[in-house]
């Protein structure tokens, strides 16, 4: 496949950016082969710095659920850009963007705005510290909360024990305090409350996980999560960074009925543009800086731009029926890809909730990270790319979710089902 523009451009950032990329999972280490660089995106597609067309399922890792270039989210961030970029003083857009965000999801007595997901949940989390005066933080594995020191941590030889980190740069002593548990499996989660329920500040997890591929949680696997947090005094935290605004308007947690007492976000409420926000019970926000004891700030917090870009896309998220369509959209992409997968013979599942999906070389979905895991990885890279070759953009990772956009039509599923009919019988024939 000709990707000679993206070979060329790739070839330069490898000398001036580490690896090529800005951020590691671009670089298509899982799936091998040449990043493709885009030039431009409209709708559901996006084009290449080749002139090639691809429909796109990744939407920039999720904040593109209306599609790329919005002409109404457009519109909005060039009129606020025109009238100024930052202030580093309170706006009116900050303010709208809070009202509207509390007013959606019910657990959202007060929230603050940042810049990234990874800093809503570091925040929340020294947060939900400082508001317990505790120390431990458990997470669970194959959750992604960001690369703050103390989330870059894996499970230690036991189920129980604390965690090992998992990248170079962070000393031990930094996860010493974060327990990682397995998803999904709420006898750990009993055992470890019985033996270390005072000492826990938080827990947090995704309340969907879509950073381990896509992984459905129980419903009695949050609703034991509640119950012990409420027990034991410790602060749930929903990060909601990718499933907010994301799987329904009122995120997993109004999905599944459970009240956590923080929630992080991030991704949709940028529109494609970096905002972060961390927020929950009023009690525990009022331990912020400049009212209470933890201290948290941003030069660039609640800016304008990125605000006007979120506002834009929020509301029309909101609007009733959004979800309903696109959410059918999902379903309808999954249900066409399981039926070519075993139209040619090969062990797949999926799965898909709002506007996010997974698919897997595996003959059921998986419930735990070491299920999601254990899945044909070498199928998975030559489907990557036999679509791409296809023009159709998927995550180059078998541990990414998938996403839709309210711009993904009839058209492109049916484009997408049958490039994966060619893409099918591609790998079969090895
Ligand atoms: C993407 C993501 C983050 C990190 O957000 P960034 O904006 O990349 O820092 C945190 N938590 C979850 C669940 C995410 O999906």
């Amino acid at each position: 496949m000709a990707l000679e523009n993206s070979k060329f451009l790739f070839e330069r950032s490898l000398a001036r950016i580490p690896g090529g990329v800005n951020s590691p999972v671009r670089a298509f280490g899982a799936v091998g082969g040449t990043p493709v660089f885009f030039r431009e995106g409209r709708g559901a597609k996006v084009i290449d710095v080749d002139g090639r067309e691809y429909i796109d399922y990744v939407l920039s890792w999720g904040p593109l659920i209306l599609g790329h270039a919005d002409a109404q989210v457009v519109d909005a961030v060039q009129r606020t850009a025109a009238r100024g970029l930052s202030f580093g003083a309170p706006t009116e857009l900050e303010l709208e963007m809070a009202e509207l965000l509390t007013a959606s999801l019910p657990s959202l007595e007060q929230v603050r705005l940042v810049s990234s997901g990874t800093e809503a949940v570091m925040s929340a989390l020294r947060l939900a510290r400082g508001f317990t005066g505790r120390d431990v933080i458990v997470k669970f594995e194959g959750c992604y909360h960001g690369h703050s020191d103390f989330l870059l941590v894996k499970a230690g030889s036991g189920a129980l024990t604390f965690g090992n980190p998992t990248s170079a740069g962070v000393p031990a002593d930094i996860v010493a305090k974060t327990v990682v548990l397995e998803y999904n499996n709420p006898a750990h989660l009993e055992e470890l409350f019985a033996r270390h329920g005072s000492t826990i500040a938080a827990v947090v997890l995704e309340p969907v996980a879509g950073n381990m591929n896509f992984v459905k949680p129980t419903l009695e696997f949050h609703q034991v999560l509640r119950r012990l947090c409420t027990q034991h005094g410790a602060v749930l935290v929903f990060d909601e960074v990718m499933t907010g605004y994301r799987v329904a308007a009122e995120g997993a947690q109004g999905l599944f009925g459970i009240t956590p007492d923080l929630t992080t976000l991030g991704k949709v409420i940028g529109g494609g543009l970096p905002v972060g926000a961390f927020g929950g019970r009023r009690d525990i926000m009022a331990k912020l800086a400049p009212l209470g004891p933890v201290y948290q700030a941003g030069t660039l917090s609640g800016n304008p731009v990125a605000v006007s870009a979120g506002l834009a896309t929020l509301k029309r998220v909101l609007a009733p029926g959004f979800f309903d369509r696109l959410g059918a959209t999902s379903a309808k992409l999954v249900a066409g890809l399981e039926k070519e997968a075993r139209d040619a013979g090969i062990a797949f599942s999926t799965a898909s909730l709002g506007g996010m999906f997974g698919f897997f070389f595996r003959s059921a979905a998986p419930r735990t990270f070491a299920e999601a895991m254990d899945s044909d990885r070498e199928a998975f890279k030559r489907f990557f790319h036999a679509m791409l070759d296809r023009g159709v953009y998927l995550a180059p990772s078998a541990f990414e979710a998938g996403f839709v956009s309210s711009a993904h039509g009839e058209a492109e599923l049916a484009a997408t089902l049958s490039a994966a009919r060619a893409a099918f019988a591609e790998i079969r024939s090895g």
